[in-house]
């Protein structure tokens, strides 16, 4: 083949490219190709052969957690935060950057603490458990929580807090992670672990526990259909 013929071939287009949607919007959430044939929990995004929201417990927590969510992050199947906001008492989900998006409810009141270890933040512990306290957690990737911090209002201006040394994730559906980093679920349940006790901890990573084997039966199409 002549170099000329070459350059005259029509350019490839990655697959990626062409099945991703292109404005993605948490109004109308959209799943990857796969989910287009199988139909989804609205919820927790589970086929619905695999959904677990029936099995969620309510876990009761004096700490008030809002998350605040990346819009990309709405409408990733692999999203954990969304499972925190629904086992939580008290909690809530804020997504950040949606088009049709109003300004945000105003925050419980009590302390506000972002868990992200950004510059000058301290290491959470069990001395946070006085009062009122309003934890905020950033929901996306490792990059897109960072811009979170600085760009939400409410975030960037909370008290800094981060947690101490976390052992090695359980979380099994993203490929790429950052080394050292866990899922929104994990580091709220060890955040949550030295405010409230082991025992709401424990929960947590049960119900993570839980959503990990259900993904990667939907990844593997063990279901019934
Ligand atoms: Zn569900």
């Amino acid at each position: 083949m002549t170099r000329g013929a070459r350059l005259r071939l029509p350019r490839a287009v990655p697959a990626w490219y062409r099945s991703r949607p292109l404005d993605p919007s948490p109004a109308e959430p959209r799943h990857p190709m796969r989910s287009r044939r199988t139909p989804r929990c609205p919820a927790c995004h589970l086929p619905v052969a695999l959904c677990l929201c029936a099995e969620l417990p309510r876990v009761a927590v004096r700490t008030r957690v809002i998350i605040v969510m990346h819009r990309r992050e709405a409408i990733t199947s692999s999203n954990t935060g969304r499972l925190a906001a629904a086992v939580l008492e008290g909690a809530r989900l804020r997504v950040r950057g949606a088009v049709d998006a109003g300004p945000p409810e105003p925050l419980p009141p009590g302390r506000r603490l972002a868990l992200f270890p950004r510059e000058g933040a301290r290491v959470i512990g069990p001395e946070d458990a006085t009062g009122d306290v309003v934890l905020l957690v950033p929901d996306g990737t490792w990059g897109q929580a960072r811009r979170l911090v600085y760009r939400d209002d409410d975030l960037r201006e909370a008290e800094p807090v981060a947690l101490p040394a976390v052992g090695p994730t359980r979380y099994a559906l993203r490929r790429n992670r950052r080394e050292g980093t866990v899922s929104t679920l994990e580091a709220i349940a060890a955040a949550l672990g030295l405010i409230e006790g082991p025992e709401v901890e424990a929960a947590l990573i049960g119900v993570l526990d839980l959503f990990v084997a259900r993904s990667l039966r939907a990844r593997a199409g063990d279901f019934p259909r």
